[in-house]
């Protein structure tokens, strides 16, 4: 038995043989775009209330980009981090790794 990927378009089923290149993009450009906002969010959790103990500062982070990794299958996010200190940027950095 041949299983035929199929996509619900507008109601109507089609093969999704034909758009799967041009759909695999469009999908992972939305799935970007959609966990974007997650990660940035997620970051800022992370590290609210954090304050370097040196000069009581605290860091800001923006999401430069998130890029999905057909080869690990794995969305990851690149961030600026900007902060008072190197060192406080290593403690921040650290608690942004994502496991
Ligand atoms: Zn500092």
């Amino acid at each position: 038995m041949r299983i035929e990927p199929l996509f619900m378009l507008q109601g109507y089923e089609v093969p999704a043989h034909p758009f799967s290149s041009q759909l695999e993009e469009d999908v992972i450009d939305a799935v970007s775009t959609g966990v974007q906002a997650e990660y940035q969010q997620l970051a800022q959790q992370r590290i609210i209330g954090m304050e370097c103990p040196v000069h009581h500062q605290s860091a800001q982070i923006s999401l430069i980009s998130v890029v999905y990794s057909k080869a690990d299958e794995a969305i990851e996010g690149e961030y600026q981090v900007e902060t008072c200190c190197e060192a406080f940027k290593a403690v921040v950095l650290d608690s942004l790794t994502l496991q």
